[in-house]
């Protein structure tokens, strides 16, 4: 890039050192990280573009929140513990106050998480934010999406359907009181990965996913890759608040089902092991809603109330009593 690059870099997004695991972070050709002994390093990449994934003059440091966010919950999925990020920026200019508030918001999240920028690149072009996480997860321990088996109980670890609620407010197909609004933006823009939960979830959970795509497509890619079915229990799946409020229980079900980025875990647990999930949940480590179980099928099957119902690709909009198949 420009002359400026260096300072750039040097301005925004250089910190002190003294990370964990960071022999050497920015400056050099390449960064030197140390993985801990006996544990595997987890790696996973998202790119935002703007006008696709994100408006393009979305607040900046919001823009940077959920480009993080995002990654980590990777991370999340496979039970890591977040160590490292590089970030490959391209903005149309270097605008300081933009890079102020975006590196702003990218530090922010990154203290939330323990996790840090250890390296990147930085070009011009349409805006696009690239960021690899790197994390670590004790050897064999990593949750994978091909370990779910018939018995297993399915989980999810918070409310699904707020991402496609926040974009339809986004969107003006829905106008909403500002509470309302303040809360959907806020799961939009500031995703909670499920960390915690998720390195919990490595001593006795089979397969797990975060919901980026809606539950029936994440679900699905558990059930395609373990070679399993699974039965989804609606009436059982959580909403929260401000989509019950806002819209039916059907437009909720439809958004938490085909909607995405909601970012929560959906898992899978051994029948044999879900008395060590209750006890997480009754002493408040851990929050899981039982959804739904693993079946000798294959695909993703919805009830409601016991009757089964057929997604009709775009959720249920043909959901409730005379479309069911019963
Ligand atoms: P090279 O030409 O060797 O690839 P660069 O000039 O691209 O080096 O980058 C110099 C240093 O700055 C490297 O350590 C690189 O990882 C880091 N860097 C470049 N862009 C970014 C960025 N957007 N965020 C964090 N580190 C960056
Ligand atoms: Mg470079």
């Amino acid at each position: 890039m420009s002359l400026g690059e260096f300072e750039l870099i040097k301005q925004y997004f250089q910190q002190q050192s003294g990370a964990p695991g960071v022999a050497l972070g920015i400056g050099d050709d390449c960064a030197l990280l140390t993985v801990p002994l006996g544990q595997q390093l987890a790696v996973s990449m998202d790119t935002s573009i703007a006008d696709v994934h994100f408006p393009a003059d979305g607040e900046p440091d919001l823009i940077a929140e959920r480009a993080l966010r995002v990654n980590i919950s990777d991370l999340a999925a496979m039970g890591a513990e977040p160590l490292w990020f590089t970030l490959g920026l391209t903005l149309p200019d270097a605008d300081p106050q933009w890079l102020q508030a975006f590196s702003q918001g990218l530090f922010r999240v990154a203290r939330e998480y323990g996790i840090a920028l250890v390296g990147g690149d930085t070009t011009r072009g349409k805006l696009s934010i690239t960021i690899q996480v790197h994390g670590a997860v004790a050897e064999g321990k990593a949750l994978l999406r091909s370990r779910a088996s018939e018995g297993d109980q399915i989980f999810v670890t918070g409310p699904v359907g707020d991402g496609a609620a926040a974009l339809a407010v986004m969107k003006q197909q829905l106008s909403a009181a500002s509470m309302m609004t303040d809360y959907l933006m806020e799961r939009y823009y500031r995703p909670q990965p499920q960390v915690v939960a998720g390195q919990l979830l490595t001593n006795f959970c089979a397969a797990a996913i975060d919901i980026s795509d809606g539950l029936v497509a994440d679900l699905g890619h558990i059930c395609e890759q373990s070679g399993v079915g699974a039965d989804l229990h609606l009436e059982r799946i959580p909403l929260s608040e401000a989509v019950r409020q806002l819209v039916s229980f059907e437009q909720g079900i439809d958004w938490a089902l085909s909607g995405g980025d909601d970012y929560q875990l959906c898992f899978t647990v051994p029948k044999a092991q879900v008395q060590q999930l209750e006890t997480l949940v009754s002493t408040g480590k851990i929050v899981a809603h039982h959804i739904g179980e693993i079946t000798a099928g294959n695909g993703v099957s919805c009830w409601h109330n016991s009757n089964p119902v057929v997604p009709s690709g775009k959720g249920f909009q043909h959901f409730g009593g005379q479309e069911a198949l019963s």
